[in-house]
């Protein structure tokens, strides 16, 4: 450490250096207040000793012109000449620590001044550097509170802001301008504020107080804070306020989401990942019966009824342990050993690494409904069975009445030709419309119970369907020329061709004139058949519109139910099963067609049918518009006598022998064979051109047995054999063909329905 002499006396610098020295400080002189000057600018003396009078300038100057530079002015003391203590004063203004007097004494007092100088500077020294500690550390405090991302307030003892930290402003979007000098409660949002205003007079120093407030920020959004506030000895406060909105809304949310886990409905069960139970709602308690101590800390094997084998629990952890989610049904025990039916969705649980941390089960307890479907398979099996039992039923029931339905019929269309006498006339033809309408109405039932039974082989053949509305039309000409009807048949098209069943289709046709006819006793009926153009399909079209009685809107949906009829009970109107309509739409929809209808009552029907056509242009377009039947005697020509055909007629019912013997008088020389030994004894006699095989022979083979017997004589490998039988569901057909019979021709039958398929063979022999 230095100590500067700045004194011209040499003499008197060398005695004070010496006593200087003696305090241990090293010493630096210079004579001249300019030199000093320049020293001073590159030295920093820990003291001055200047003498007020030196050659170039006195102190005061001296003091003044370092005062005009930047330099540091250390600590100085003045020596001054006897009397001369207004200067001193003056220099002590200017800064100088003590004076002396250049007396006798000086040197001696010299020592005591340095010491009490010294020891000044020392505790000024340390004071600063106090200082410079504290204000260091308060920077980097308040550099701390401005990182915080809390808001940090402090508040006088009456609550105005004193200072906040630039957090503050965010949280609250209020300026720190904005934000001081507001009480703290004007920061909080209205609602609560009113409740519950905060008081910081309830504080006591050093307590630590936590409150939860709301904040209304200031661009409207409210958030909600907590803040710890703590008294500070000063009597200020100091609060850290914490932003904890999604922290609420978390909680909300989780308290939302157990309340609904404990109030559900469906059994939760949650299991760690080993499968150890962590939790289960009430629900699962409720249904299980155990309680809650049971369930936690088991595994969920203690509801197990053992139904579920080994390898179907490994099939559902291997799922599991993938990540994926499984369902299924367990048939699990509950506490009382009672069964019950569980369907489950068990999830995993991951964590944010894609861990599985937990299993969730939900399980809804579905005893009642597995009991229903129980009951339903049975009476669904118990239907099967019945179904089974009326379709045996009716194929027995068919074969029972048709065949002595045919020899109802059969002698009484020979007894109308036969008969002279117009009153037997008459009976006879009561009995054969009677006894058709019988067959009619067996037909219906049974293609009901065909079509209901899905047993009907739909075949599809190319078929020109203007000739086959045309002629079942005809049918009708009759029945509506009696009503005195304008009965009118329209063909847009010449031809029409359609990919159809050729024994369902007119079927359809047949029913829907049929009630026309039958539900319309004046004005017209107007049959119409035409293509029209359906989102690129070809369709054809057959209209059939009545002025009839008409359907009522409340009616019109129930007359495609089975055995329906508008007219029901007692008062039923008209003749009829029911069936009709309920058939024909069946029977559309499996042809790919729809059908529908519209009508008013008191005014008439209209029934549409359409179905896909084939494309395929006529050459030679005929009128517009005909109004034509065709005879409905068709396929009765006489065969030339010269040769007769030869017929053998397998059939063990005599009704039916003398019937088809009498049909076929003068045409066709007819044997029969009333079974099955005798039938093959005439084929071996003769040479029969065809055979006419009742299926049903009463004892022996039956009729499909005796086909395939006949197919191995070699002179009857092509022989035409036409399966006559009364069994006629739609399935039956296919075995007769299966067998070896080419044709088929169903009972009852009519001369004409007979003669037509006998000729039709003849004639391409
Ligand atoms: P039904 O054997 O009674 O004719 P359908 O199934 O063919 O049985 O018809 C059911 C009912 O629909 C009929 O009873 C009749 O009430 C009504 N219906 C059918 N066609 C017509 C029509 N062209 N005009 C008025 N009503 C009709």
């Amino acid at each position: 450490m230095n100590i500067l002499i700045v004194e011209d006396d040499a003499g008197l610098t060398e005695l004070v250096k010496e006593k200087i020295e003696l305090f241990g400080f090293q010493t630096a002189s210079i004579q001249s207040a300019g030199k000093a000057i320049d020293w001073l600018k590159v030295n920093t003396p820990y003291l001055m000793i200047l003498d007020y009078r030196l050659p170039d300038m006195n102190g005061k100057e001296f003091i003044m012109e370092l005062q005009k530079t930047e330099l540091v002015i250390p600590p100085f003391i003045v020596s001054t000449g006897q009397g001369d203590e207004h200067i001193a004063v003056e220099m002590m203004k200017l800064g100088a620590r003590d004076y002396l007097v250049k007396n006798r004494y000086f040197l001696d007092k010299l020592p005591e001044v340095l010491k009490r100088i010294t020891d000044e500077i020392e505790n000024e020294n340390k004071r600063k550097q106090t200082e410079e500690k504290l204000l260091e550390s308060e920077s980097k405090y308040r550099e701390l509170i401005e990182l915080a991302v809390d808001g940090i307030l402090m508040c006088s003892h009456e609550g105005i802001i004193i200072s906040a930290n630039s957090y503050m402003q965010k949280l609250t979007g209020r300026t720190l301008d904005n934000l001081i000098g507001l009480h703290i409660n004007t920061l909080f949002s209205g609602e609560v504020l009113n409740k519950e205003p905060y008081r910081f007079d309830l504080h006591l120093e050093g307590n630590i107080v936590l409150i939860e407030r709301n904040i209304l920020c200031s661009n409207g959004k409210i958030i909600t804070i907590e803040m710890h506030t703590k008294m500070m000895p000063n009597g200020t406060y100091q609060s850290i306020i914490r932003d904890i909105t999604g922290r609420k809304m978390a909680e909300d949310n989780l308290r939302k989401l157990s309340s609904a886990v404990e109030q559900s409905q469906v059994s939760i069960v949650i299991t760690n990942k080993d499968g150890v139970i962590e939790y289960v709602n009430p629900k699962l308690l409720e249904v299980t019966g155990f309680a809650v101590d049971e369930t936690i800390g088991q595994n969920p094997r203690i509801f197990k009824s053992g139904e579920f084998s080994g390898n179907d629990y490994k099939d559902m952890w291997n799922i599991l342990i993938t990540g994926k989610e499984w369902k299924g049904i367990f048939h699990n025990r509950k506490k009382n050993g009672e069964l019950f039916w569980e369907s489950a969705t068990i999830s995993p649980v991951k964590n944010e690494f894609g861990e599985i941390t937990h299993f969730v089960a939900v399980k809804e307890d579905i005893t009642k409904k597995k009991e229903m479907e129980i009951n339903l398979q049975k009476a669904l099996e118990k239907a099967e069975e019945m179904s089974r039992l009326k379709s045996n039923f009716l194929a027995n029931m068919n074969h029972e009445l048709r065949t002595p339905l045919n020899g109802i019929l059969g002698f009484a269309g020979i007894l109308k030709e036969e008969l002279k006498d117009q009153e037997h006339i008459k009976m006879a033809s009561v009995i054969l419309s009677s006894g058709r309408r019988l067959s009619e109405t067996l037909n219906l039932i049974l293609d009901l119970s065909d079509v209901e039974a899905e047993k009907i082989d739909i075949s599809s053949k190319k078929l020109e369907v203007v000739s086959i509305v045309k002629n079942i039309a005809g049918l009708f000409t009759e029945a509506a020329l009696q009503k005195k009807l304008d009965y009118r048949f329209i063909n847009k098209e010449r031809k029409i061709f359609a990919k159809l069943d050729e024994q369902f289709f007119p079927r359809v046709i047949y029913n829907l004139i049929d009630n026309s006819v039958k539900y319309t006793d004046k004005g017209s009926i107007v049959i119409e058949i035409g293509t029209e153009n359906q989102n690129n399909n070809s369709l054809f079209y057959v209209k059939i519109k009545d002025t009839g009685i008409g359907i009522s809107k409340e009616n019109i949906e129930i007359i495609w139910n089975a055995f329906r009829q508008i007219s029901e009970g007692l008062n039923r109107g008209y003749e009829g099963t029911g069936l009709g309509l309920t058939i024909s739409k069946r029977i559309t929809e499996l042809l790919h067609g729809t059908i529908e209808v519209e009508s008013e009552l008191g005014k008439g029907s209209e029934f549409i049918v359409k179905f896909p056509a084939i494309l395929e242009i006529v050459e030679e377009p005929e009128p517009m518009m005909q109004k034509e039947f065709v005879s409905v005697e068709s396929g009765t020509t006489d065969h030339p006598s010269k040769e007769l055909p030869r017929v053998l007629y397998v059939e063990d019912d005599i009704t039916n022998q003398n019937v088809v013997k009498l049909y076929l008088k003068n045409r066709y020389l007819i044997d029969i064979a009333d079974d099955a030994i005798n039938a093959l004894k005439l084929i071996e006699q003769k040479k029969y051109d065809i055979i006419l095989m009742d299926i049903n022979l009463g004892r022996g083979m039956n009729g499909i047995q005796v086909t395939k017997e006949i197919r191995k004589y070699s002179s009857y490998v092509n022989t035409p054999i036409i399966a006559v039988t009364a069994y006629t569901m739609g399935s039956d057909k296919s075995e007769f063909m299966r067998a070896g019979c080419t044709n088929y021709l169903a009972k009852p039958f009519y001369k004409n329905d007979l003669l037509k398929i006998l000729d039709e063979i003849s004639i391409r022999k």
